[in-house]
């Protein structure tokens, strides 16, 4: 893990990705009274802030010498699209130009965000536009927290779901980082229980996260349960079979006492056949887990299809008639390019070529599994 009491390189934006026992250690690193790092964190989350003189309380020589560090803000925003269901995708230019992006998902009494861990992503799943071109590189937990702030200044954040862009088991520290930032009272003061991270199958830090931070709800994103389906559309599960990580997370629900949670996506041609759906129920009912089922989203670029309606019911009743238990997701943001990676990929390739995606962002993740 990097060292928290660092002087922030390049600017003030560092300080979105530490607490305030961090920001204290930061400011007395840099020769001021340590209140003073506590200060600006809480002066950054204020509406509006954009350089170190919109920082309440800080004086002009202060400002002046705080703001000539760099940037203040992590990132900002280029591209926005707007779903006539409330949903919205932002796209943030991060300080050396790469580009992430973050779904905010609204509903009667829910405020999810879908945040980013990674640019890009190594995992390179066949469905997924982020993984197209592999991994550029981990963001720092200042910039995982600020995909969640920018959406919060608009509308108070009630659950965040790691299932943007890259594999947050990956970017553990920085990821672990921004979770305890998330939580601290001088930031966003987002608990625990309202954060689940997805990941493809990491057993060593499937585990670690449990010792680690046993309040989060992790997912296992399987989307095959057999191997040699789950190798071609998920090829992480050459390094991990699926034992290997399905045990892993057994013993995280043991540790944490609460039930595993897998995401299935629904590829019309790929994962839905009878066989499909009685492997699944197999491994639900071995584990006494719950089944999210997204039906994806088609785009360009990759080679998957949107099942039917009438395809996604005879599959959820085959699982449940087999004694998986299971949530079919809603489908948000259908009309604007709202799966993971898709206005990325869209902003950065030539009209025309617009990118693939994840799937439909799932309505209601976040709830801690039960
Ligand atoms: S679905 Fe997730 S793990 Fe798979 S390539 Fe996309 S971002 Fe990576």
């Amino acid at each position: 893990m990097s060292d928290p009491a660092a002087p922030a390189p390049g600017g003030l934006w560092r300080l979105w990705g530490m607490t305030a026992a961090e920001a204290r250690a930061w400011a007395a690193s840099i020769g001021l009274p340590a209140f003073r790092g506590e200060q600006i964190l809480q002066g950054l989350h204020r509406p509006g802030v954009a350089t170190a003189a919109d920082i309440k309380g800080l004086g002009p020589e202060l400002a002046a010498r705080l703001g000539a560090l760099g940037p203040v803000l992590p990132g900002t925003e280029v591209t926005r699209q707007e779903s006539r269901d409330g949903t919205v995708k932002s796209l943030l230019r991060l300080h050396d130009g790469r580009q992430v992006e973050c779904v905010s998902i609204p509903t009667a009494v829910r405020h999810t965000i879908c945040v980013s861990s990674q640019v890009g992503c190594a995992v390179g799943c066949t469905f997924c536009a982020s993984g197209l071109n592999g991994v550029e590189r981990d963001l720092d937990a200042a910039e995982i927290v600020y995909q969640i702030a920018w959406h919060h200044q608009r509308r108070p954040v009630t659950n965040i779901v790691f299932m943007g862009s890259g594999e947050p088991l990956f970017n553990y520290d920085q990821v672990l980082r921004a979770i305890r930032a998330l939580g601290d009272e001088h930031g966003l003061g987002l608990g625990r229980r309202r954060i689940t991270v997805s990941t493809s199958g990491v057993p060593k830090r499937i585990r670690q996260l449990a010792d680690d931070e046993p309040q989060v709800t992790l997912a296992f994103s399987i989307h095959a349960a057999d191997n040699e389906t789950r190798s071609r559309i998920v090829p992480l599960n050459r390094r991990w079979p699926l034992d290997e990580v399905l045990e892993a997370m057994a013993d995280y629900s043991t540790k944490v006492g609460r039930r595993m949670t897998l995401e299935y996506v629904l590829l019309a041609e790929a994962n839905m056949t009878p066989g499909h759906a009685e492997r699944l129920a197999a491994v639900a009912r071995r584990f006494g887990a719950h089944i999210n089922l997204i039906p994806y989203n088609p785009v360009m670029e990759t080679p998957h299809q949107r099942p039917t309606t009438a395809q996604v019911k005879a599959f959820a009743e085959r699982v449940e008639a087999l004694g998986g238990h299971l949530t079919v997701r809603g489908q948000r943001g259908a009309d604007i390019d709202a799966a993971c990676g898709q206005l990325k990929r869209r902003a950065e390739t030539p009209a025309g070529e617009g990118g693939g995606g994840k799937g439909d962002i799932p309505v209601d993740i976040g709830t801690p599994a039960g």
